[in-house]
């Protein structure tokens, strides 16, 4: 497939990748999203903004981050070559900074003063406080109450790093009343501040937009293992929650002979609400705003998901992950939360490298990956570190000593 003309072709200019994608809003939001939109079509080729950031990245975020050979772990399972993107060594300790600082530069671009968002887990509220700190602005999260209860360190780091963290005391209390309640307070307060979104989803240009911020994870990587090798990897692999690690990821290696694979989380089961993999048992439809495959219940409404790895557990998928799984350019499979869980020991006791169990999964896939193709290179992207894991982890599964060092 000749994918040269793709970020010509794609998205459309209202945001369309193929049938997914587009903007579904309420009438009261129609003129910020165009706000939006119209300000980063102008940034995006501005050479100030683009130098601005690159700045940023590397003084600020600590980048390129290093692309790693996991010898150990590859002798292990044979001769095949697994290499990481070390994304948990971005500065907060995961990919998610990418695109918050691109959010912020936006912001501060268009002359917002605050930033509002919601959070499931906290990660994109912790990488959002951070970045709305660098660059001086206020920053609002709204946060389930239940998920407030469940996610005390991350609550912690928000408001010291000076965000206000907004509870939401409606319905389930969960992130589904966050998003509302992070929707409501924006539609006010659009002429001062900015919605970011934390994954490659919601409405135009959200999806295009969090891509392009993310695009160096493998832009970095593949000319890092052009320099390490001579050659370009066999496979490049990451975990799918919304699909923005994956989404940076994969886009720099369209077009070229490079096999591609989201790994969704499979959870317990392939029973609904025991998983969160939306492309693998989803169909096409619409929530939040695009479209895109999702996972529904029986009212049609978004379904309950699940999986050890919060992050992961979205009922959709970026409109753009849709597009190049009917294009059969991204095959999209499973991992499940036990494989996950052996992947986070593997890597850290072969390698000293404690992932998120998000990446896990991605982790997990690698090494299925390797044992298949005895003489490949797969490079697998460390979407972030596991120390928020650790004590979950722990209490449910000990401290992997059945992994013991024995050569
Ligand atoms: C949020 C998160 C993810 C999932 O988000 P994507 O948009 O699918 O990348 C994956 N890994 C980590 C460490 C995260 O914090």
């Amino acid at each position: 497939m000749d994918f040269s003309r793709y970020f010509r072709d794609y998205p459309s200019p209202d945001g369309f990748f193929g049938p997914y994608g587009g903007a579904e809003l309420p009438p009261e939001l129609e003129a910020a999203f165009k706000e939006i939109n119209d300000a980063y079509q102008a940034i995006c080729q501005s050479a100030h903004f683009i130098n601005e950031l690159r700045r940023i990245r590397r003084e600020f975020q600590g980048r390129p981050t290093p692309l790693y050979h996991c010898d150990r772990l590859s002798r292990k399972l044979g001769n095949c070559q697994i290499y990481l993107k070390r994304e948990d060594l971005n500065h907060s300790g995961a990919h998610k900074l990418n695109h918050c600082m691109g959010e912020g530069l936006l912001a501060k671009y268009m002359g917002k003063k605050r930033l509002i968002a919601e959070t499931g887990a906290g990660q994109h509220g912790v990488a959002l406080a951070t970045a709305a700190a660098y660059f001086g602005l206020k920053c609002e999260i709204h946060m389930g109450e239940v998920d407030i209860a469940k996610q005390a360190p991350n609550v912690t780091r928000m408001k010291i790093l000076g965000a206000e963290v907004v509870p939401v005391k409606i319905g389930l209390r969960t992130l589904k009343e966050a998003v509302d309640s992070a929707f409501a307070s924006y539609a006010k307060n659009y002429r001062d501040s900015i919605y970011c979104i934390g994954s490659v989803l919601g409405p135009h240009p959200f999806p295009l937009m969090v891509r392009d911020f993310q695009f160096c994870i493998g832009e970095e990587s593949r000319a890092q293992f052009l320099e390490m090798t001579g050659h370009l990897p066999d496979a490049v692999t990451a975990c799918v929650g919304g699909g923005s690690n994956a989404a940076g990821s994969f886009a720099a290696y369209l077009n070229d002979p490079v096999e591609l694979i989201g790994v969704e989380p499979l959870g317990r089961g392939s029973g609904l609400g025991e998983h969160a993999a939306s492309m693998n048992y989803g169909t096409p439809g619409s929530m939040h705003g695009f479209r895109s495959y999702m996972l529904k219940d029986e009212n049609g409404n978004p379904a309950p998901v699940y999986s050890i790895a919060s992050g992961l557990d979205y009922p959709s998928v970026g409109p753009e992950h849709a597009l190049w799984h009917d294009l059969g350019r991204v095959r999209y499979l499973t991992a499940s939360d036990a494989e996950a869980v052996d992947a986070f020991f593997k890597l850290s006791r072969y390698e000293g490298i404690i992932p998120a169990l998000e990446s896990s999964h991605a982790i997990a896939y690698a090494m299925r990956w390797a044992k298949e193709h005895p003489y490949g290179s797969i490079i697998a992207t460390c979407s972030g570190r596991g120390d928020k894991d650790i004590d979950y982890v722990v209490e449910h599964y000990g401290y992997g000593d059945e992994y013991a060092f024995r050569d």
